[in-house]
């Protein structure tokens, strides 16, 4: 089909919520990807966050091959391995104590606050329900995730949400002690706010947070679903703010490009959900957890250094861009704020020249995969050098 055929037909018969750039994915390879044409873009967007080893590497290609041509799905009525052995390996790196496996974020951020709430629910009564997430946050798209989600943007038009959610300014510890009462049962935030432009919160802030809730027995949920999975060069990031979270929820990079979610459990929040308090029927699957499972495997110490050495390294070489104000967020998850141009239309602008790129509010976000080399970061930062002149 011609690319003008196809743009029709998706314009056509598919619902309208993306803005689509003008261009048609044909394949890829780590961090290239190529159009029908045969053009060539360096990716420094992941597919959002979620190739994390890039486009069809070989050891994940294996791994879910190896997985499809052997059991697809089978649901959660019964065991299968992969499931398994991920969840040993999420708890194991993370010393939490057991996984939810679900199929995106928004639905790992439903299950953490589902928990939450009947953690104490089932401790005080049923009234201590109020969950406090910040300005400014992005938690997904379903209802609750929704409601959770501290952008009034995001909100309009589908009113009326679910009670008891208030938002807090982000670093801002006097107004969190505020917010939160005696009838607060979670307080959950992103370590970094991805949508809301690459916002690093600050130590002393998250560390506030968690000791409120040590001190009120709430849970700490903590978003890692686009921070996690080694984009900040660690793990988890909350691992660079010296806390330990009641609940983390995953997705985007685990399963390396196939869906896959989940929230991680600490001790008090394991045991909470019980047979047919929640579930899904897909999440887990055996072909997205095998994925996953070599996703994890080769994000070893090593690994993860490479990602904070190459996100230092992309960091320094923007930041002396000349139209390049200051660079946020952490790892390879960083925020481009420009002095004078769109970036809108700088990302529109690269993507023409050979370069995939994102934005957030008003920056241009970068998700390069985690297995990007050196050359091809340089590929990419000099069509973006181009592009900004
Ligand atoms: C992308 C994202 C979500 C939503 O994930 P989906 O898989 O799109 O549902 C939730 N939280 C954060 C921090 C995200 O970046």
């Amino acid at each position: 089909m011609s690319n003008r055929n196809l743009k029709k037909l998706d314009q056509e018969k598919i619902v309208n919520t993306y803005a689509r750039y003008n261009m048609e994915a044909d394949h890829g390879k780590g961090a290239v990807c190529f159009d029908t044409e045969g053009k060539e873009y360096i990716d420094f967007t992941a597919g959002i966050g979620v190739n994390s080893l890039g486009f069809c590497d070989e050891g994940w290609v294996k791994a879910v091959t190896g997985q499809i041509t052997k059991l697809q799905h089978v649901s959660n009525l019964f065991y299968t391995e992969p499931q398994a052995r991920l969840a040993e390996a999420l708890t194991k790196r993370t010393g939490l104590q057991k996984v939810y496996f679900a199929n995106s974020g928004a639905e790992a951020n439903e299950a953490a606050m589902k928990a939450a709430r009947k953690y104490s629910n089932n401790k005080y009564g049923n009234d201590i329900n109020w969950i406090v997430t910040l300005e400014n946050s992005f938690h997904g798209r379903t209802m609750a995730a929704l409601t959770a989600t501290g952008q009034a943007s995001y909100h309009k038009d589908f009113y009326p949400f679910l009670g008891h959610y208030v938002y807090c300014r982000r670093n801002d510890i006097e107004e969190l002690e505020r917010k939160v009462t005696d009838k607060t049962c979670a307080i959950m935030m992103e370590m970094i706010q991805g949508e809301g432009g690459v916002v690093n919160l600050d130590k002393d802030f998250v560390q506030a947070a968690e000791s409120l809730c040590r001190q009120k027995d709430m849970l700490l949920i903590i978003d890692e679903v686009q921070t996690g999975i080694g984009r900040t060069g660690k793990l988890f990031a909350y691992e660079h703010f010296g806390i330990k979270p009641d609940i983390v929820t995953f997705a985007k990079g685990i399963g390396g490009g196939l869906p896959i979610g989940g929230a991680l459990f600490g001790e008090k929040a394991a045991d909470v959900l019980k047979p047919g308090n929640h579930g899904t029927t897909y999440g887990g699957n055996p072909v997205a957890c095998a994925g996953a499972l070599e996703v994890l495997r080769r994000m070893d110490d090593a690994f993860l250094k490479d990602v904070a050495e190459k996100g230092a390294y992309l960091r320094e070489k923007l930041e002396a861009l000349a139209e390049v104000e200051s660079v946020s967020g952490m790892g390879l998850m960083l925020g481009v704020s420009l002095k004078t141009k769109d970036a809108k239309q700088v990302v529109s602008a690269a993507l023409e020249q050979g370069l995939m790129a994102l934005t957030a509010k008003n920056k241009i976000r970068l998700l390069p995969p985690l297995t990007i080399t050196y050359e091809e970061l340089d590929k990419g930062l000099k069509i973006l050098e181009y592009v900004l002149k």
